[in-house]
Formats: structure tokens, C-alpha cells, sequence
């Protein structure tokens, strides 16, 4: 069985000596964040990962769920109890509004520790992540009695909530959504049609699910300026707020799918069910938005956590299995082979995954802080550059993070030889649980046109010239250092080959959309390459005291920042090429040849 331990002291570097996070200690939420407080929680939050969730996790996926033929449905053996014991220990209230019952500290908290959660159990993680976003989402575009009814539940957990958008006929393009909402004469909607493939959607962990559905009102317009956002809880709560009359909404069916077998996939039938408007007729997408935006950051979270929890295993597995001589002699020379960690392509796998999780994990924490900021600095001009910033990293945080991350997750299951494609060690589920991160949220190619056809040219380019100007600013600052010398040198490069890119993207993307499409994927990859590069930059300066010192995690992280600019970040020079080759090679052969 796979083990974890939360990677707490990476966690701890970033928020004190990369973030520093001590400086924003005049903002709500991080004047509450003292070191003290930090350590704490990250201490019991991982306890809580790794003993209350971990050992659920073979369980959920060997298990899975269960619909009965009341349509209830049963999670795994003791994801209730799990469930309840992270509502008790206030664990979904750590970001959350304290008007509603939360502790206001920063998301960034809460992200690491959703980080944790998500490598012991990515399946059970995903229910307080949606609720989260349930949670997020009314209290940014729901009315005082909505906030006043959901928000102090959801906030808890002691609600869940789901995310209706999905339906047989309409996946990326939300435009085909055809769920009807009929207005009532109580001011309600009644709510007519079908949602599949719905993350938690029936389950026995709360006392209600607050599901909210995208639906059509009767003469909306076609597309998306015809949908609106609705709450649609399982019980209708009564006047007490207490959940009361069952709701006509209920599981048709659960999904049997590749992985995350312990979350619910579930068909949603809404047969004139009491739904409740959320914002204005027809804008709902811009609510909705709040939600997905936030599951996007999420969800290459997800990624980044299972390469965590695999890494650490094939790291394990590496140091004892035995097998071979190293080509430059005998390691362990009392045994009858070497362990495979001597082996130089083994090394190169377990340094792939590492540059990647720790580059990741720092793109990742760096923009939660760009999140925080956007809702408590009360500069409008470091709010207006934290929002460009969240625009502009959230397609490539989703996409990048779930295709390297999964590719970390395979890297870790080759370490393991036959052992990673049998079921004992656990590593075939890694791989099964992390594939859909690359799928739901918006498909990763989704993703990447979102960022070339939208995020880029926002604001007139606003957030991705600012990101340039900090890239810009860090080589004028450490230029002259040789210690960092070479991830000065690498950041250039690949900051050059971005702003290359780019101006490509501007000048041949414009002209012919296809370009744009074609090379999209290529040019968030160039993009998420040169975040990591700059993280990789940032983290070896903040490294550079402790390993003079001869702090071996500081002398760990510079050998591993050399590992990434000399090993990964090579790799953006051939995304550039593909960036540049365009649409011609990509679309030349006719759709029947095919
Ligand atoms: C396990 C699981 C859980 C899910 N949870 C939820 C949930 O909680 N709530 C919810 O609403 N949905 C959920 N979904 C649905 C998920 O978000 C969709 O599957 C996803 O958005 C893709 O839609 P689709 O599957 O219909 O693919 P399609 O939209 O049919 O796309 C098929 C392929 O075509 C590509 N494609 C489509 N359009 C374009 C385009 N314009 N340009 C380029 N390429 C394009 C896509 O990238 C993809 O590769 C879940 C799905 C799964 C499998």
C-alpha cells in the first residue's frame, strides 16, 4: 500500500522564505497568519491527511460508491466518518468569510491544505473542493437571504455542494445547455431537464447537497447569453433554514468509470425540481465562473498532489529494490545487486518528477497569493495586477500542472517496474485517479485556447506584460550574482522564447485562427515552463542563505533547481518551434482521410 507524509518543510519554504508571507501581515486574514499559527495548521492538517485520509483511499477506489434503488447512494467504508470528522475539526472553514461562520485566514492556507488532501485521497478530496466552490460562488454573485441561508453551511461542510453543468449533448460547448427553468408564481423556477457526470452529486456525507445547476429560462436567448445560474438544494430548506421538503431532484445513476472511484459521477434528473435564481436572468455564466475558476486552480492542484504521493513512493521503492550493477561499479557490494536508485535513468525519472512538483508546487501557492491579494489588499493597483495575474495563470496552472503531473504520476509508476502495473503497490491508481484532471474543468486543450484566444490579449496584453516585466525584474536583480547564474542565464532564454512566442501568437493568430488552435497547447507549455523557470529562479535565491549554512534542503534545492534548468526547461525551445510551425502541418490532411 502507498504510503504519504506530507511535504511540510517544502511547504513551510515557500511560505516563509520564497512568498515570505510575513510582509502581508497588515492585510486581513495574514494578520491572523502568524508563523505559529501556520505551523500549526499545516502540522495537524497533514496528521489529518495522512491518518484519516490515506488509509481511505485503497478503500474508496476498491469499493467505489453505490447507488441503491431509492436512488440514495453509499460512499466507500468510512468516508462518512472522515467526512465528519473534517466538518468537526473546522477544517472547511479555514478560507472561508468569517460573516459566515469562517476563519478568514488565507486561501493560500487552504490551498496546501487541500494540496494534502488531495495526495492521501484525491477521490474524498473532491467533496469539500466542491463545496468550497458551491460556497464561492454564492457568496459572490447569490442575494443577502441566499448567503444568509447557504453560506454559513456550505462554509462548514456541513451542506455540499455540485457544480450542473455537464449534459448528454453538451460538454465544452455550454452554449447547447437545453435544462429548462420555468418561472413560478412564488418567484421560484422550476427546473426541468438532465446533468451528467456530476462530481458528488448524491451521497451520505451531508445532511443536504446544495447542487447549482446552469439552466435555461423559457425564451432566454440561444447560446450562452441565454443561461442563468440556479440553486437547487436536495431538501428545500424550511423557515428555520433546517433542511425540509425533499426536492425533485434526484440520482438517476453513477458512473462506472477509470478512477476516482470513491467520488460520486452521477446522472442528475430534475423533474420540476424548486430552483433558485442566483443573480440576474441570463448572466449566470458570470457566477458560475467564480466556481470553475476556482476548481481550474483545484484541479492542477490535484495533479501536483498525486505526483507528490507517487514520487515519494517510487523514491522509496527505488532505495530498496535491487537490481543490477551501477555502470560505474558496485554501490552495495555486500548485496547481490544495487539498489536501482545508482541507475541513471532511474535518477532521471525521479528528478523529472521532483523539478516538476516542487516548480509546481511554488507556480501553485504563488498564485493563491495573487488570490488573496485580489480580495484583501487595499491597493486597487495591486488588486487590478493580482486579478491579471489569476486570469492569466488559471488555464495554464489547470492545463500545464494535469499534463506534467500525470506524466510525474507515470514516471513514478515506471520506477516501479512490474510492480507499478500490478495492483499491490498502489501505483496503478495513481495513474487512474490523476487521468481525469486532465479532462474536467474544461478539457486541458480547452484550457489552452483560452489562454491564446482570451487570457493573452485582455486588458490589451496588460497581465502578460506585467508577467514579463517581473521575470524582467528578478534577471536585472540577480544578474550580477553568480551564484545564480545559471538559472539567471535559463530564465532569460526562456523568458525570450516566451515573448517570442507571443508575438508569433499576435501576428499569425489573428490573421488565421486555425494558427491559434494549432498551437495553443505548445504555447501554454512554452508558458508554464517559464513560470517554473522563474519559480525555480525565486526559490534557489531564497535557497541560497541556508545552503551556505549547509542545510541539506537548501543544498537539495539548489542541485534540483541545476536538475530543472538543465534537464526540463530545454524542453520550451521545442514548444517555441511547434508554437511557430502553425496550423499548416497540423491541418493538411483532409478530415476523411482520417
Ligand atoms: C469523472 C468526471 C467528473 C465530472 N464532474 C463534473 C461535474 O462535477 N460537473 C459538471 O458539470 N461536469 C463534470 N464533468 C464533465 C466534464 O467537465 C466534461 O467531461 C469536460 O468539460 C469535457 O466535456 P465532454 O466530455 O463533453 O467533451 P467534449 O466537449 O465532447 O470534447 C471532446 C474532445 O473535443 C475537444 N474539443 C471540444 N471542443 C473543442 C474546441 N472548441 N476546440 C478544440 N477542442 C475541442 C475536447 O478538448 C475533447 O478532447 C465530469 C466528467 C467526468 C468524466
Amino acid at each position: 500500500m502507498p504510503t504519504y507524509k506530507a511535504p511540510l518543510r517544502d511547504m513551510r519554504f515557500l511560505l516563509n522564505d520564497v512568498l515570505r508571507i510575513s510582509e502581508y501581515s497588515s492585510l486581513p486574514g495574514y494578520s491572523e497568519a502568524s508563523a505559529e499559527t501556520v505551523d500549526a495548521i499545516l502540522d495537524s492538517g497533514a496528521k489529518f491527511a495522512s491518518e484519516v485520509l490515506q488509509p481511505l483511499n485503497v478503500v474508496g477506489d476498491r469499493q467505489g460508491c453505490v447507488r441503491r434503488p431509492d436512488g440514495s447512494v453509499k460512499t466507500p467504508d468510512g468516508f462518512d466518518k472522515a467526512y465528519s470528522a473534517m466538518v468537526e475539526g473546522g477544517w472547511m472553514t479555514l478560507s472561508s468569510d468569517p460573516d459566515y461562520g469562517g476563519q478568514g485566514l488565507p486561501r493560500l492556507l487552504a490551498l496546501a491544505f487541500s494540496e494534502m488532501c488531495s495526495s492521501a485521497n484525491m477521490a474524498f478530496g473532491m467533496y469539500p473542493g466542491l463545496t468550497h466552490g458551491a460556497y464561492s460562488a454564492i457568496h459572490a454573485g447569490g442575494s443577502d437571504e441566499q448567503k444568509r441561508l447557504y453560506l454559513p453551511r456550505l462554509a462548514t461542510g456541513k451542506w455540499s455542494g455540485t457544480m450542473n453543468l455537464t449534459e448528454p449533448q453538451c460538454g465544452t460547448d455550454l452554449g447547447l445547455i437545453r435544462t429548462r427553468a420555468a418561472p413560478l408564481p412564488d418567484g421560484a423556477y422550476s427546473i426541468t431537464g438532465q446533468k451528467i457526470w456530476i462530481s458528488g452529486g448524491e451521497h451520505d456525507l451531508a445532511e443536504n447537497i446544495v447542487h447549482l445547476v446552469l439552466a435555461r429560462i423559457e425564451g432566454a436567448p440561444e447560446g450562452v447569453k441565454g443561461i442563468s445560474l440556479f440553486i437547487v438544494p436536495k431538501f428545500i430548506p424550511d423557515s428555520r433554514g433546517e433542511p425540509g421538503e425533499r426536492n425533485q431532484v434526484a440520482c438517476g445513476g453513477l458512473e462506472e468509470k477509470m478512477g476516482i472511484h470513491g467520488n460520486a459521477t452521477c446522472v442528475m434528473n430534475y423533474d420540476g425540481a424548486r430552483g433558485f435564481l442566483v443573480g440576474e436572468p441570463n448572466r449566470g455564466m458570470k457566477t458560475m465562473f467564480v466556481m470553475m475558476n476556482e476548481a481550474r486552480l483545484g484541479v492542477g492542484v490535484q495533479a501536483l498532489a498525486q505526483a507528490e504521493a507517487a514520487y515519494q513512493n517510487a523514491a522509496g521503492f527505488a532505495r530498496e529494490r535491487i537490481q543490477g550493477r551501477s555502470i560505474t561499479g558496485a554501490k552495495a557490494p555486500d548485496k547481490p545487486a544495487d539498489p536501482i536508485i545508482v541507475h541513471p535513468d532511474v535518477r532521471r525519472q525521479l528528478m523529472d518528477c521532483r523539478a516538476f512538483i516542487e516548480g509546481a508546487r511554488a507556480f501553485a501557492y504563488w498564485t493563491a497569493l495573487q488570490g488573496d491579494l485580489l480580495h484583501v489588499s487595499p491597493d486597487p493597483k495591486v488588486r487590478e495586477q493580482a486579478e491579471d495575474r489569476m486570469a492569466l495563470m488559471t488555464p495554464v496552472i489547470k492545463a500545464f500542472l494535469t499534463d506534467r503531473g500525470y506524466k510525474a504520476v507515470n514516471d513514478a509508476l515506471q520506477v516501479h517496474g512490474g510492480a507499478g502495473f500490478t495492483r499491490d503497490q498502489g501505483m496503478e491508481q495513481f495513474v487512474r485517479d490523476t487521468r481525469i484532471s486532465l479532462i474536467y474543468e474544461g478539457t486541458n486543450g480547452v484550457q489552452a485556447l483560452d489562454l491564446v484566444g482570451r487570457k493573452l490579449g485582455a486588458n490589451g496584453g496588460r497581465g502578460v506584460f506585467s508577467f514579463f516585466a517581473d521575470m524582467d525584474a528578478f534577471i536585472a536583480a540577480h544578474g550580477g550574482d553568480e551564484r545564480l547564474e545559471p538559472f539567471v542565464a535559463g530564465l532569460q532564454t526562456a523568458s525570450a522564447e516566451l515573448r517570442e512566442g507571443t508575438m508569433w501568437l499576435m501576428q499569425n493568430g489573428m490573421s488565421d485562427f486555425d494558427n491559434a488552435g494549432a498551437s495553443s497547447h505548445d504555447y501554454l507549455h512554452l508558458f508554464g515552463l517559464t513560470a517554473l523557470a522563474y519559480m525555480w529562479g525565486r526559490m534557489a535565491e531564497a535557497a541560497l542563505p541556508g545552503a551556505a549554512a549547509g542545510d541539506r534542503f537548501c543544498v537539495d534545492k539548489l542541485v534540483t533547481a541545476r536538475y530543472f534548468f538543465a534537464r526540463v526547461l530545454p524542453d520550451a525551445t521545442s514548444h517555441l518551434a511547434k508554437v511557430k510551425s502553425g496550423a499548416g502541418a497540423v491541418m493538411a490532411l483532409a478530415a476523411d482521410s482520417f
